[in-house]
């Protein structure tokens, strides 16, 4: 089977069983449906920023977030960078420095992403199987929090905001730091885009976010 058709056979199944194992109906969402039955509301993020860099320590604790989870492809650094620029490293020291504990989760290889998070000894779950709940699970067992103490950030709808949802976190969607992306991204990116045009006309989420990100 060639890669692409193993990669759609794969994305295709992922959305039976989500759907197989959500409690939630698909529907058409319009003005007569109830918009908290659907499970589209699920690829609805919490909050949404252009970078990292807008989201301070004293906001987390504001929303009594203690520990926080985030993506490294597009949202850390560009998916196709291995250096981690001095900001992000500053970034990350101010959430620790105030008590925050901080892990990142990526559906990436261990190469890749040990080589992001050991130099700055941040704890890490590489092959993280985004939207399912292992990684979640173990990120939230490491850090010592509950699903409701968590904050998801990532770049992506189907992975972060799906899964940081479901599991019952805060979501924050970041745009990504590259119009790229990596080839095993492509098809989410896909998805991504069925569903932000689907919500932008049923008026679930505004225009600016959907040009933006
Ligand atoms: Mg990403």
């Amino acid at each position: 089977m060639c890669e692409i058709c193993r990669k759609v056979l794969t994305r295709f199944t992922l959305s039976l069983l989500l759907n197989k194992f959500c409690d939630y109906n698909i529907i058409e969402i319009d003005e007569g449906n109830n918009w908290g039955e659907s499970w589209l509301r699920l690829f609805l993020p919490k909050r949404y920023v252009r970078s990292i860099f807008e989201l301070k320590p004293d906001w987390f604790k504001q929303e009594g977030i203690k520990g926080i989870v985030i993506d490294l492809d597009n949202t850390l650094i560009p998916w196709d960078v291995e250096e981690v620029p001095d900001e992000v490293k500053a970034w990350l020291s101010s959430l620790t420095e105030q008590g925050l504990k901080v892990a990142i989760i990526s559906n990436n290889s261990r190469a890749r992403v040990s080589h992001f998070a050991k130099p700055i000894n941040i704890p890490y779950i590489h092959r993280a199987k985004k939207p399912f709940n292992f990684g979640f699970k173990r990120a939230a067992k490491m850090m010592g929090t509950s699903p409701g103490e968590m904050a998801v950030i990532g770049d992506q709808l189907v992975t972060d905001v799906f899964g940081g949802n479901y599991f019952g976190a805060y979501t924050i969607l970041v745009r990504p730091l590259v119009d790229s992306d990596a080839p095993a991204t492509k098809i989410n990116r896909l998805i991504e885009s069925y569903i932000k045009r689907h919500l932008y006309r049923t008026g679930k989420w505004s225009r600016s976010v959907i040009d933006e990100s």
